[in-house]
């Protein structure tokens, strides 16, 4: 019988089939088995609508078969079977539903990475049996046919269909394992085990049996004797058939069938994590878009590798137990990219593309619907069990953070209210709605502090005024926190103040008129200090703020000495990113008269003095002197 030719484009696709150097050609048996699963829906649908068929769900199945000295595999099934002129119809052309996208997927240039990224993400059908096959025949009887047929081919040179003898309806896929070579040992998919593993991984969930013969030892009764008289044994073995696949998946179970415990180790095992998830969410939604079940769980501690770019977020996907991704990212916001688990929707293609998976509207409304349900279950934890939220967060605390910085604040809503910090009253992480239910009525802002430790910011003269008035301060020690707080702005209407800010709202009219009357007076002697500082601060003032400390440093306009030094943390950033600072002195404190006294009497020692205040209030704030040496000098000359 004459060759016939395949479709243009699916020559093409054979080609890359073929040749294929993609590492993942185990996909394969995915695509042959998800085929023969929906060969059997066909049927069985049918079996449901039409008595003629008697056939019921519990008969179909689908077998595997391994041959290693004819070097085959085969699967079959019980299916709804293809008659000579669908054998032509189906596998001479691309099948409609994958060809649209291979097609977009083939334009311009980048042909050959883009092939790659097809096969991974999505397979491509049947086709792929030629990664690892050089021949590959489907025989065939349709479902009412006596006949059956015979498909042929060996690569792109063509095809043949013969007229065939099949006892049974349903379809065989005999696939030649193609030979092994120096890179590539194509035998291991004539493995019983191997195919066992493969079932296990991409289709474990197909609600049909999938039947293989596993070899099994039994003992045996001999003729023999031994010398006591008992007949000896020996092992043979023997084939048995055996369901490899468990057929329904956890999450398409209901709440009652299966226990928080069994969920708990089927994510252990599934992800290889020691600890126990700090919650398990299960979505079972039937909506009028998209209809999906989802298993979900939020880790307590990040994997080793979660804050670097190796970590790959993402959900597992699956259309009607097959599996089609394995990191799905477009079905979890950033902000909660630690969420791991399954997401299974029979609304989806199988061979939906990735591109556009990400402009699927079912697939938007599952991510929102995930998105929502897994902040309420962050929120609930939160207030059910504190202790266990705030380890999460000690993991995770950081991605939040960064999620509200992400996407221009977009997210900010959805979050702030999963942040903790540190506050002062509490000695204790607490929430904003915490501290701001907490907040006397006089209290108009949410006063924070910045910088490297809860210690170092407990002694912060800033936080002075604001501890006497008893109300609490955040202390921010993460790198991130600053602005985050500039990110949110406000929370609950109430703004969110530095302690650092030139107003703190604490101060009565009167004290201030007094301060800048002071201020006033000592004009020169405050522009004295500025000059003898060489422009390391912009400016000079008397502050209110402080009580028992002579001194502080402070920062005018955007950027804040913290956030100077994240900067300059920064490769290459740095230099442009400078605080404007802002020494400020105690009017009330012993050391300004001495510096007022030096100034009157003796210029040179007002501006070492200057100077040794400017140091003390660097040391304070937590950053460097510029030059030790120079500061070490003035205080021997003070000593001697
Ligand atoms: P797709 O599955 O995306 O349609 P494939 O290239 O895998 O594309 O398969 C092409 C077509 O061949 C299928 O749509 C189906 O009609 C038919 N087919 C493949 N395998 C079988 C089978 N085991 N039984 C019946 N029909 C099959």
């Amino acid at each position: 019988m004459a060759k016939k030719q395949f479709k243009t484009e699916s020559k093409r696709l054979l080609e890359l089939m073929i040749n294929s150097i993609y590492t993942h050609k185990e996909i394969f048996l995915r695509e042959i088995v998800s085929n023969a699963s929906d060969a059997l829906d066909k049927l069985c649908y049918l079996a449901l609508t039409d008595d003629k068929v008697g056939m019921s769900r519990a008969d179909f199945f689908i077998r595997i078969k391994s041959d290693k000295e004819a070097r085959t595999v085969t699967v079959s099934d019980n299916g709804i079977g293809m008659t000579a002129g669908e054998l032509e119809k189906n596998l001479g052309v691309i099948a409609r539903s994958g060809s649209l996208e291979f097609k977009s997927g083939m334009e311009g240039q980048q042909a050959a990475e883009g092939d790659i990224d097809i096969i991974g993400q999505f397979g491509v059908g049947f086709y792929s049996a030629f990664m690892v096959s050089d021949t590959v025949e489907v025989i065939s009887r349709a479902y009412g046919q006596n006949d059956a047929a015979k498909w042929v081919s060996s690569g792109v040179d063509g095809y043949t269909i013969t007229a065939y003898e099949k006892e049974t309806v349903g379809t065989d896929i005999i696939m030649h394992i193609k030979p092994d070579t120096d890179e590539e040992n194509y035998g291991e998919f004539l493995e019983p085990y191997r195919l066992r593993q493969l079932i296990k991984k991409y289709s474990d969930y197909i609600r049909y049996p999938i039947i293989m013969d596993v070899e099994k030892t039994r003992s045996v009764e001999t003729d023999e004797v031994d010398e006591d008289g008992n007949k000896k044994t020996k092992y043979e073995s023997y084939n048995e058939e055996e369901t490899v696949n468990s057929m329904v998946p956890i999450w398409q179970r209901g709440k009652s069938e299966v226990s928080d415990e069994e969920c708990i180790a089927f994510y252990k095992e599934k992800y290889y994590d020691a600890d126990d998830p700090v919650r398990i969410i299960r979505i079972s939604a039937e909506g009028a878009a998209v209809s999906y079940k989802a298993l979900l769980f939020i880790p307590k501690k990040a994997p080793y590798n979660y804050y670097t770019r190796d970590y790959e977020a993402g959900l597992q996907l699956y259309t009607s137990g097959v599996m089609i991704m394995e990191k799905c990212a477009d079905l979890l916001p950033e902000c909660f990219r630690f969420v791991r688990g399954v997401v299974d929707s029979q609304d989806l293609s199988l061979n939906i593309s990735r591109e556009m998976l990400q402009h699927d509207r079912q697939l938007k409304t599952i991510a929102t619907n995930i998105e929502k349900k897994i902040k309420s279950e962050l929120k609930k934890l939160m207030t059910d069990d504190l202790s266990l939220y705030k380890e999460f967060y000690q993991s995770f605390g950081l991605q939040l953070k960064y999620g509200i910085l992400g996407g221009y604040g977009m997210k900010k809503d959805l979050l702030s209210d999963l942040l903790l910090f540190h506050s002062s009253n509490e000695n204790d992480m607490v929430s904003l709605s915490d501290y701001v239910s907490k907040m006397p009525e006089e209290q108009k802002f949410i006063y924070y502090a910045c910088g490297d430790s809860i210690a170092r910011l407990d002694k912060l003269p800033q936080t002075e005024p604001v501890k006497e008035k008893g109300f609490s301060i955040l202390y921010l020690t993460e790198e991130p926190d600053e602005f985050v707080v500039s990110m949110l702005g406000e929370f609950d209407k109430k703004t969110f103040k530095s302690v650092n800010s030139d107003d703190l709202g604490l101060e009565s009219e009167e004290s201030k008129e007094e301060t800048e009357k002071q201020e006033t007076e000592n004009k020169e002697l405050l522009d004295f200090v500025r000059d003898s500082l060489n422009g390391n601060v912009a400016a000079v003032k008397l502050s209110h703020k402080l009580k028992s400390h002579p001194v502080c440093l402070s920062a005018q306009g955007t950027i804040s000495l913290e956030m100077e030094k994240y900067f300059s943390s920064l490769p290459g950033g740095g230099e442009k990113m400078k605080a404007e600072r802002v020494l400020e002195l105690n009017a009330n404190h012993k050391t300004f008269n001495a510096l007022k006294m030096a100034f009157m009497r003796d210029k040179d020692k007002a501006a070492k003095y200057a100077k040794l205040l400017y140091f003390q209030a660097l040391l304070i704030a937590g950053t460097d002197i510029p030059d030790p040496g120079e500061y070490a000098g003035l205080v021997d000359e003070l000593i001697v």
